[in-house]
């Protein structure tokens, strides 16, 4: 531990630094969590929590209190023609359940934060609010920061490690001279949290891609209180008249605006870090990549981040020489944030089309959301379940589909779903009927599971039906509950562990 008492120090406590704040003491370090701001923020921000980051708080042990805040969104609809009925998108009907969460969760960003900062302190550390990181470097096994407290004193803080979780504006992204190329898309979206007395249903989000632009208003948890998303004009400034006004004329509704809560206007575009880490340095969350908010990917992005490097920075605790694993969170989360920066730019786009094309965009879309299947893998993508992280060394074969994918969590025969038998801090071997007793090398040293004869039941195949499982097989499972490889247990352990350099023990 450095001069400073913590292992890590990490620079922002938005969603991102406070995930990782949590999780790292979990893991056993010892943690500072510092803001430049002077107080927790109060704006709505990111509406939206997906099932993967649903997942996540689970693991942290704070789901409950997640759940207790927000509301599930019912349902999309998608206004493609004003004359007929929209498409409608049932979000609590569809067939997730290999999830304990099979829905969108509508909670504002500044509950999602109040909660993280609720967990924290209940593990027994504190923000240092008003405290801003201004310079640092790095030396052997560690890394120094100057910092700037409330009462505006320096301060030298040392720590093994840190991390910039400080923001698309980072600080820390300065400091080590990572670059992030960032590109306007020149399309520009207000936004406004706005009160009003209109019944659109409980939980229903509606997407007007009209000829004069696209609207979309979501529901948030308070009643009354809608979040409205306009595609503007350059520059446009909307007060309630105006937001009034856009609403009418885009989808026909008398909106009877009664107060605008927040409201902001954002130019977009996206931005990716060329390298998520310097030596001791990590970069995460929107320090280490910005997208556009259509989709609501970022915030989650962030916390499923921190999620990854958690883990990764514990083994290397443990077991020494764990190099490859920390080089696989930027090999591993930076192609995952590529991705969602490439889908969340195409959605943004065609939601802002010229506007010769949006008849034709609407007729297609029409066409398309009308499918289940396509309804399925539309509200699942957005859910982040079946996103797929980048190959690394710390991670097997990629030609099978699901390495590098979140392990499916379908319901064991006693209530119980998968991944509550996972273990949270270690690597856990998943056996699909293993006929013969396991000899010394293709026994699994950590957390191990058996399905099958022998083993824990599966009636009907229900857990081998959702994974794909073939008999004889080893799932090899990361605490982040990502598949990391699949194979003969004891062609496994040889081919897989050979190249990742801490003991396998120590996984
Ligand atoms: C209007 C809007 C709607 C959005 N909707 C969604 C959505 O529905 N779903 C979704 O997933 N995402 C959404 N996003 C994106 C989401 O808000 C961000 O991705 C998220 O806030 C990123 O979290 P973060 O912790 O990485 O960074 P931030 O939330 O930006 O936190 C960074 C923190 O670092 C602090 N800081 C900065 N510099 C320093 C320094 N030098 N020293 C100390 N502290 C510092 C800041 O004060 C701040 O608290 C939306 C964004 C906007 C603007």
């Amino acid at each position: 531990m450095s001069q400073s008492g913590a292992d890590v120090l990490i620079v922002g406590a938005g969603p991102t630094g406070l995930t990782a704040g949590s999780e790292l003491i979990r893991h056993g370090f010892s943690v500072r969590v510092i803001d430049s701001k002077p107080s927790p923020s109060r704006l709505s921000k990111a509406l939206v929590l997906h099932a993967r980051t649903m997942e996540v708080f689970e693991s942290m042990g704070m789901v409950d209190r997640v759940l207790d805040t927000g509301e599930r969104f019912v349902a999309l609809n998608v206004h493609t023609h004003a004359k007929r009925p929209p498409v409608r998108i049932d979000l609590l009907k569809r067939n997730w359940h290999d999830t304990r969460y099979p829905f969108w969760f509508s909670i504002p960003q500044c509950e999602t934060e109040r909660c993280l900062v609720e967990h924290l302190e209940s593990l027994g550390v504190r923000v240092e609010w008003g405290t801003e990181l201004r310079e640092l470097s790095q030396h052997g096994n560690g890394v120094s920061a100057r910092v700037t407290d409330a009462s505006g004193s320096t301060q030298e803080l040392e720590a093994d490690w840190l991390l910039g979780c400080d923001g698309s504006q980072s600080r820390t992204r300065e400091l080590t001279g990572i670059e992030m190329d960032y590109r306007p898309y020149g399309i520009e979206f207000a936004l406004a949290d706005a009160r009003a007395d209109v019944d659109l249903g409980t939980g229903e989000g509606h997407v007007f891609p009209t000829k004069q632009g696209a609207l979309m208003i979501a529901p948030t948890p308070t009643e009354g209180l809608f979040r409205l998303i306009a595609h503007v004009e350059k520059g446009a400034q909307l007060g309630i008249a105006d937001w009034a006004k856009l609403v009418f004329e885009r989808t026909g509704l008398a909106f009877d605006i009664q107060d605008l809560a927040w409201h902001s206007h954002f130019r977009l575009g996206h931005g990716l870090a060329q390298r998520y880490r310097h030596e001791r340095v990590f970069l995460l969350g929107d320090a280490a990549h910005v997208q556009s908010p259509v989709g609501g990917q970022g915030l989650n992005t962030g916390i499923q981040d921190a999620h990854d490097l958690a883990w990764r920075l514990a083994t290397d605790k443990r077991a020494g020489g764990a190099e490859k694993l920390l080089d696989g969170y930027a090999t591993e989360r930076r192609p995952f944030a590529e991705r969602v920066i490439r889908y969340t730019s195409r959605a943004t786009r065609m939601l802002a089309a010229p506007r010769a094309i949006r008849p034709f965009r609407n007729k297609l879309a029409r066409r398309f959301l009308g499918f289940t299947v396509l309804q399925e893998r539309f509200g699942r993508g957005i859910g982040m379940l079946d996103s797929r992280c980048g190959g690394s060394e710390t991670l097997g074969d990629f030609s099978r589909p699901w390495v590098g994918r979140r392990l499916p969590n379908p319901l064991l025969w006693n209530g119980q779903r998968l991944h509550d038998r996972i273990d949270d801090l270690r690597h856990t071997a998943v056996d699909f009927d293993v006929v013969d007793d396991l000899d010394g090398a293709a026994a699994w040293p950590g957390p191990g599971l058996r399905f099958g004869e022998g083993g824990l039941p599966d009636p009907g195949g229900v857990v081998a039906g959702a994974l794909g499982a073939r008999p004889g097989e080893r799932w090899l499972v990361r605490p982040d509950r990502i598949v990391a490889e699949i194979g003969e247990p004891q062609a496994l352990e040889a081919k897989f562990f050979r190249e990742i350099g801490c003991p396998v023990a120590a996984l």
